[in-house]
């Protein structure tokens, strides 16, 4: 399989140098040239995660110098579970914040983390990943690569921007990770990154890489669990389900509409967004226009201009089809709190605002229609804002009680790039 840009007129890459690279040559996103069929072997409802995943990925990898290492990097990258918990008859949650940060994030990044270890094993000089985050990436990918000796990790965060157990997240690894409080704005975080690639040399001399979400490395491996779970769903409830995503940046969204290109038993795909509602009105109005974002209690969806859009565009380049096949709701703020308050007195479930995003779309639009929200991130994460509205502490996970009793190790930065120490940085 060879992977071509989004905006036309560059060589194909194997995997791996896409994944390497991170963005394509010309400044657009690597996409598969063409969706594989899912081999028969996946539809078994009983195989295991890890299994299946390397199944549905084998297609993607062949040919490529990893193709062999495919299943021992899928045993180690997907080793949480990934459960797709029935409510009801025909009603299910996707739960995939069992991981070590308690997000969905942790599976791409694991993914790409075991990946990169696997391709540059027997290289003597480690890569440098830059990563600039708004809070769930940069912890992710911290966790990911933390104690990996063919990478180190830089990430940079807005000094006042994250929660703070968001900062115990990516300030409490130490050894091959650290983190930098950038005295500005996410913006300017990804300035910086940004800028670390356009210096001289620096970029070969470090073994620059990006681990943000529009990595292929962390993509595809997110088509594996829509495969799984609608698999799972059809053999418990014998129909397709509606898979309803909450959605920022789109990538999530995007590997779903991969796995149901690819043959996956899945009635349709429903964007759940929050008041950031420029897929919504670019459905309704045909024209594309990107906005600033605006703060929401679901912050990692904040986003106002899509990048992995891009990549649903390129799958469906022909207006009415995209409308066709895609369905976008946006949800406010206040109903981010009333779907959280009214989920946990009705059944004790604990929803976190990305989650209850999808679950008051799901509320609102398909009530009696067979489907699965997708439960982005545990509510532990976020009890600043879940814990007044039901009453009660959350409970705290293993993993975060962990991070939470390390000591924290940072280092301020001024946002303007030539202030920035970088060979000290990469060092
Ligand atoms: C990143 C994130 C999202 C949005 O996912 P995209 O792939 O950017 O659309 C939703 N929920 C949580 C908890 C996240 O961390």
């Amino acid at each position: 399989m060879r992977f071509i840009s989004t905006r036309g007129n560059c060589t194909p890459a194997g995997a791996s140098i896409a994944i390497r690279a991170g963005m394509a040559p010309n400044g657009g996103l690597f996409v598969p040239e063409h969706l594989p069929r899912l081999p028969s072997e996946t539809m078994d409802p009983s195989l295991p995660f890890a299994q299946r995943a390397a199944l549905i990925l084998r297609p993607f990898f062949e040919e490529d110098p990893s193709a062999d290492s495919l299943p021992e990097i899928c045993l180690r990258a997907l080793s949480f579970p990934v459960p797709l918990r029935m409510r009801s008859k025909a009603q299910a949650v996707l739960e995939l914040f069992h991981g070590p940060t308690l997000a969905f994030k942790d599976i791409g990044a694991r993914f790409l983390a075991e990946f990169l270890d696997t391709v540059e094993r027997g290289n003597d000089r480690p890569l440098t990943i830059l990563v600039a985050t708004s809070g769930d990436t940069g912890g992710a990918v911290a966790a990911a690569f933390f104690g990996k000796s063919s990478a180190r990790v830089r990430v940079f965060f807005p000094k006042d921007g994250v929660s703070a157990r968001q900062r115990a997240q990516l300030t409490g690894w130490g050894g091959n990770v650290e983190a930098y409080a950038v005295r500005g704005s996410f913006d300017d975080c990804q300035r910086l990154v940004k800028h670390a690639f356009t210096i001289p040399g620096f970029s070969q001399d470090a073994r620059l890489t990006s681990a943000n979400s529009i990595n292929l490395g962390r993509l595809l491996p997110q088509a594996t669990y829509y495969v799984d779970a609608a698999v799972r769903f059809k053999a418990a409830t014998g129909t397709d389900p509606v898979v309803i995503v909450p959605t920022g940046n789109v990538g999530n969204v995007t590997a779903a509409f991969w796995a149901r290109e690819m043959g996956a038993p899945i009635a349709r795909i429903v964007l759940a967004v929050n008041a950031n509602r420029v897929i919504p009105d670019f459905l309704e109005s045909g024209s594309w226009e990107a906005r600033p974002s605006i703060m929401t209690l679901a912050n990692a969806m904040d986003v106002g201009n899509p990048s992995n859009l891009e990549r649903l565009r390129h799958l469906y380049p022909d207006f009415p089809r995209f409308k066709r096949e895609i369905a976008a709701h946006s949800v406010s703020d206040q109903e981010i709190r009333e779907t959280i308050r009214t989920c946990f007195e009705e059944s004790g479930e604990v929803l976190c605002p990305h989650t209850a995003v999808g679950e008051c779309v799901r509320r609102s639009h398909y009530a009696g229609t067979p489907a699965f929200i997708v439960a982005t991130a545990h509510p532990a994460k976020f009890e600043t804002i879940v814990e007044p509205l039901i009453g009660r502490p959350v409970e705290i996970p293993e993993p975060l009680a962990q991070i939470l009793a390390r000591e924290c190790h940072e280092q301020e930065l001024d946002p303007s790039p030539n202030a920035v120490p970088w060979a000290k940085i990469a060092s």
